[in-house]
């Protein structure tokens, strides 16, 4: 394995950097000061469009695509120092159009979007002038298990008839959300891993409602996670993606690169607690000597250093796996960093919050908002159950060869 960083990611990781300091973070206070969730869609401030046109003109966007028709033409082993970077800061994602669940949605219109499904959905979001949701969730099933999703796509002549409710579909209140992958029942009696077919759902087509947002640990959070009603919905079947029946293996060909991208950027969040942490730690005295002198504070300090290296090393394993031999044999790893990486950016937020004392649960600090990000991760793209299943079956059955 080699992790080595090649001239051109030097490179990029050093525009990134600078991107961040001198643009992204500086811009935080204002964004956060004009967004607002009152009201559907959301009001994204108008600086994201500015940072947008910045991360154009320095060449930051578009880097989560492999293919280089399309992208930078990066590898996951290299994408993953700069989306790491870009965990830093909330806005830096989207700034380098490099956000979920939009990446993802862009590799499914790549794999197998048709050329007028990419004329029109796939252009328009690669140039960041709209944005597009992934609909599998729903709030009358347990979703970690895929099969269970019941919104009905029926067929009716040249049309889909779409009937059902999802939530937490992410990114739906955006003022440029503009289609959603829905996932929905196509054929109750099929195999049940062969039922559910890829439909685009363009908002603006009658029936589609955004019934309300979910904030997120009561935070109005700019991922404008949503409940959205289908009712009669009717699109036609050009729209579908793929053939009928094979959502599932489109989505697991999603996920695959998606929970990485997810987990690269987490990465990056913890390391931003960290070094918070020790800022705060070099900063404050208490009973005669600074926090930073307390044994007990450098333990903190150094467990949360170990685990994000060890985090790191997984997450460019599983990247370095995708690269070289595919989704399908890097699903063990990929399950794997999915279950850390968020984990340990918990632990090393919630060490952060301790060590800044009532200031950390303030909104004086952002670590009460990484920490509702970080513990959301641990649902989002799978619950950690799901995938410590996958992880423990898998290991029964090397097991097994070896017997
Ligand atoms: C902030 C956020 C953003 C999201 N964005 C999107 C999005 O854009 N699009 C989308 O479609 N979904 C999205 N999701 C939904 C997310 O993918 C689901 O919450 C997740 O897949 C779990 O489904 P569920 O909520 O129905 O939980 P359930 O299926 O009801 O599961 C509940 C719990 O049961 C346990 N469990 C489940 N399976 C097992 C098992 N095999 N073994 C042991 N225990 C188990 C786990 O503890 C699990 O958390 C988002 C969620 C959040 C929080």
């Amino acid at each position: 394995m080699e992790f080595t960083d090649s001239d051109r990611v030097k490179q990029l990781r050093e525009q990134l950097w600078a991107f961040m300091d001198e643009q992204v973070r500086p811009a935080e206070p204002e964004y956060w000061r004009d967004f607002s969730a009152e009201t559907i869609p959301h009001r994204i401030p108008a600086v994201m469009e500015t940072l947008k046109a910045e991360a154009r003109r320095r060449g930051l966007w578009n880097l989560f695509l492999p293919d280089e028709r399309f992208g930078a033409g990066l590898t996951n082993v290299e994408y993953a120092p700069l989306a790491e970077i870009s965990g830093w800061s909330p806005l830096a994602p989207e700034a380098m159009n490099c956000s979920a669940p939009d990446t993802g949605n862009m590799e499914v219109l790549v794999q197998f979007g048709t050329p007028e499904q990419q004329e029109k959905w796939l252009k328009p979001l690669l140039a960041g002038d709209i944005r597009s949701c992934i609909g599998m969730t729903e709030p009358d099933v347990a979703s970690s298990d895929p099969t269970n999703i019941a919104t009905r796509i029926e067929s009716d002549g040249d049309d889909y008839v779409i009937n059902g409710r999802k939530w937490w579909t992410s990114g739906a209140a955006h003022p440029k959300a503009k289609v959603v992958l829905l996932i929905g029942l196509s054929d109750p009696e099929a195999d049940k891993y062969r039922r559910h077919t890829m439909v685009l759902v363009p908002f603006d087509t009658p029936g589609v409602s955004i019934i309300r947002q979910l904030p997120v640990f009561g935070f109005d959070d700019p991922g404008s996670h949503c409940e959205v009603s289908f009712e009669n919905v009717r699109v036609p079947k050009s729209n579908r993606v793929g053939e009928e029946g094979i959502a599932f293996l489109i989505a697991q060909m999603r996920l695959g690169p998606g929970r990485l991208h997810h987990c690269m950027r987490m990465i990056g969040v913890a390391e931003h607690a960290l070094s918070l942490m020790c800022e705060r730690a070099k900063s404050r005295t208490a009973f005669g000597q600074r926090l930073a002198e307390q044994g007990v504070v450098r333990e903190q300090i150094a467990r949360s250093r170990v685990e994000i290296e060890q985090a790191r090393l997984l997450c460019q394993r599983a990247a370095w796996l995708l690269d070289t031999v595919g989704n399908r044999e890097a699903r063990f790893e990929i399950s794997a960093i999915k279950v850390v990486a968020p984990n340990v950016a918990c632990n090393v937020i919630d060490r952060a919050i301790q060590v800044h004392g009532g200031a950390g649960v303030s909104k004086d600090f952002p670590l009460t908002q990484m920490y509702a990000y970080a513990r959301s991760l641990r649902f989002m793209d799978g619950p950690d159950e799901v995938h410590l299943a996958t992880i423990g079956r898998e290991e029964l059955r090397r097991e097994d060869g070896r017997l």
